[in-house]
C-alpha cells in the first residue's frame, strides 16, 4: 500500500515514509492509493481490542512488519488506559456512547497520540536515518497534552510544545506545565494559538533552521491530525463498536448502524468514513458541529466559506475554521483528482472560500451535517443526565444534539453510535453549570471536585489533585523568539 498527495498523483510513497514526513512537499495531505476491505466481519466478532488494532493497521502499514506492528500496538494501549476494553460503549436506549477518553489526557486524542510515537520511532529505525526527531507542536489545550503524554520518554525523540498562556483552561495549562518526561519541553506563548500555530508553521519551513538542525542530526516532524499515523488508529474503534454491539445482541451481523461524531479538524469523522469504504455496515455518517458551523453549511450546500465571525463556545476543541482533514474528503469525492483539489486549496488561500460542483455534493450524500447553539449543549447535558443519569462533555452532547434531531427529521430508526470525545472533568465547569442551571464563580479545580461530589463519580486519576502538581515548565516566549527558543532548547 503506497500513499498519494492529495495534491498530485505522480509521487508515492510507504507508509513509513508518510509518517515520518507529515505532510507531503507540495503541501498537500497523504491519502491512501486505496481502501483495503475487510473481507470477513465475522472473523473479527471475537477479537480484542489490540488485536483488532493490529488487524487493521497491518491492512495500512504494509511496510511494517507484523511484529513491529503488534509492538506499536500493545505499547500504545496498555496500563495507560484506564478502561480494559479500551473503548467502551454506553448504552442510552437506541444511542450508544463510544467513550474515548479513558487514555492519559481524557480526551479522544490519546487514541491515536498513545500510538503515533510509536509507529514513528518504528519508521526512523526503518530507514536507518540515526537522526533525532522532534516533534514541534502549537495547541489550543487538547493536542499538546496528548502529544506530551505520548511522546514522554519515548527513545530518540523530543517533543517541544507551545501553547498561547491566556488561551487555554485552568486544567489544560496545568496538565502542561506539570508533564513529566525528560524529553519533554512545554513553553507558554505570549499571544494566541493562531500566533503559535503561525510561528510553528514558519519554522517548518525555514530552510536555514532545516540544515542548521541538520548539522546537529535532528529532524523536526508533526504530530498534527494530518498525519496519516494519527488517522488509521481511529477507524479501528468504530469497527470495534459495531463489533460490540454484534456481540452484546443490540444488532445482527451486517445490520447498518449511524454514527454520530463532534467534529472540529474533520480526522474523527473522516476515520469513520473511511470504516464505511472498508465495507463496515454505516449508513450515516452524522457530522456534527459547534456554532462555528462551517461543515454544517458544506455539506448542505456545497460551500465552504470562511469569511465568517470565529465564535468561542463551550466546546472549545471544535472552535475552529479551518479543517484540515477536509482536504482527504475532497479527494474522494472528487474522485481523486487531485488537479482539482488543488484549485479548491488554492482557492481556500486566496478567496478563503470555494464551491464543489452538483456531483461532487451527491458524492457527499453519506454524510448529514448540522450544529448545535450553545443552549441545545446545555440542555443536552441535563437531557442526557436526567433520562439515563449519565453525565456527557460539552462536545459529545453538541453530538447528541445533532443526532437526536436527525432521528426526529428522517425517521431513520438505526441505531446510533456517537463517539464521546472527552471527559466530562474535562471541561468540568461547563457541564457542572449545565446541569446545575447556575453561574457559579468556581475554578476549573472546583468545579472538579464539585462535579464528583454532587453527581457521585470518581475523578479520573489523570486529573486528580492536578493542581497539587510541580510545576516543571516556567518558559515563556514571544511571537518573535519561539525560533530561537526551539533552537535554545535544541542547543542548536
Ligand atoms: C479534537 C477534538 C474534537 C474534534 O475532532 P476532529 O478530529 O478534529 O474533528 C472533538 N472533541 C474533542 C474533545 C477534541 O479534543
Amino acid at each position: 500500500m503506497l500513499y498519494y498527495s492529495t495534491r498530485s498523483s505522480n509521487k508515492k510513497v510507504t507508509s513509513s515514509e508518510a509518517i515520518i514526513n507529515g505532510i507531503a512537499e507540495d503541501g498537500g495531505l497523504y491519502v491512501p492509493e486505496y481502501l483495503p476491505k475487510i473481507e470477513n466481519l465475522k472473523e473479527l466478532l471475537d477479537l480484542n481490542y489490540k488485536q483488532l488494532a493490529c488487524v487493521v493497521l497491518n491492512k495500512f502499514f504494509t511496510d511494517f512488519t507484523k511484529e513491529e506492528i503488534k509492538e506499536c500496538v500493545y505499547n500504545a494501549y496498555n496500563e495507560k488506559f484506564r478502561s480494559n476494553e479500551i473503548a467502551p460503549l454506553k448504552k442510552c436506549e437506541d444511542m450508544y456512547f463510544l467513550e474515548l477518553f479513558h487514555g492519559a489526557t481524557l480526551a479522544f486524542k490519546d487514541m491515536a497520540l498513545s500510538i503515533l510515537p510509536h509507529l514513528m520511532t518504528t519508521a526512523v529505525k526503518k530507514h536507518k536515518l540515526e537522526k533525532e526527531v522532534v516533534i514541534l507542536t502549537a495547541t489550543s489545550g487538547d493536542t499538546g497534552k496528548a502529544a506530551l503524554e505520548g511522546f514522554k520518554d519515548v527513545e530518540g525523540i523530543k517533543i517541544i510544545v507551545f501553547f498561547p498562556r491566556d488561551g487555554v483552561s485552568d486544567v489544560q495549562k496545568m496538565q502542561m506545565i506539570t508533564q513529566a518526561g525528560n524529553n519533554t519541553h512545554v513553553v507558554m506563548l505570549e499571544g494566541n494559538f493562531d500566533d503559535a500555530q503561525n510561528g510553528v508553521k514558519e519554522i517548518f519551513v525555514d530552510k536555514e533552521l532545516k540544515d542548521q538542525l541538520l548539522e546537529k542530526n535532528i529532524i523536526l516532524s508533526s504530530a498534527n491530525s494530518i498525519n496519516i499515523g494519527r488517522l488509521v488508529p481511529q477507524i479501528v474503534y468504530y469497527i470495534y463498536a459495531y463489533m460490540n454491539l454484534v456481540r452484546n445482541k443490540e444488532i445482527e451481523l451486517n445490520e447498518e448502524i449511524n454514527i454520530g461524531v463532534p467534529t472540529g479538524n474533520f480526522g474523527n469523522i473522516l476515520a469513520a468514513y473511511y470504516a464505511k469504504q472498508m465495507g463496515l455496515p454505516i449508513n450515516k455518517l452524522i457530522c456534527a458541529s459547534n456554532e462555528n458551523n462551517i461543515l454544517t453549511d458544506f455539506i448542505n450546500t456545497g460551500v465552504y466559506d470562511i469569511n465568517r465571525k470565529f465564535k468561542t463556545t463551550s466546546s472549545p476543541s471544535m472552535d475552529i475554521l479551518i479543517s484540515s482533514n477536509l482536504e482527504r474528503l475532497l479527494y474522494e469525492i472528487t474522485t481523486k483528482d487531485s488537479d482539482v483539489v488543488t484549485s479548491y486549496m488554492n482557492s481556500l488561500k486566496n478567496k478563503s472560500a470555494y464551491k464543489i460542483n452538483e456531483k461532487q455534493i451527491l458524492n457527499m450524500r453519506d454524510f448529514y451535517g448540522d450544529y448545535a447553539k450553545e443552549i441545545d449543549v446545555t440542555n443536552a447535558i441535563k437531557e442526557v443526565y436526567e433520562k439515563y443519569n449519565y453525565v456527557i462533555d460539552t462536545h459529545t452532547a453538541v453530538a447528541y444534539h445533532v443526532c437526536k434531531n436527525y432521528k426526529n427529521i428522517s425517521k431513520d430508526n438505526k441505531k446510533i453510535v456517537i463517539a464521546s470525545t472527552a471527559s466530562p472533568f474535562k471541561f468540568a465547569g461547563s457541564v457542572y453549570r449545565a446541569l446545575n442551571k447556575c453561574n457559579y464563580e468556581y475554578n476549573d479545580f472546583e468545579f472538579i471536585n464539585k462535579l464528583s461530589e454532587d453527581f457521585d463519580i470518581d475523578i479520573p486519576s489523570p486529573i486528580k489533585d492536578i493542581d497539587k502538581l510541580e510545576v516543571v515548565h516556567q518558559q515563556v516566549c514571544s511571537k518573535d523568539t519561539m525560533k530561537e527558543t526551539v533552537c535554545r532548547i535544541l542547543k542548536a
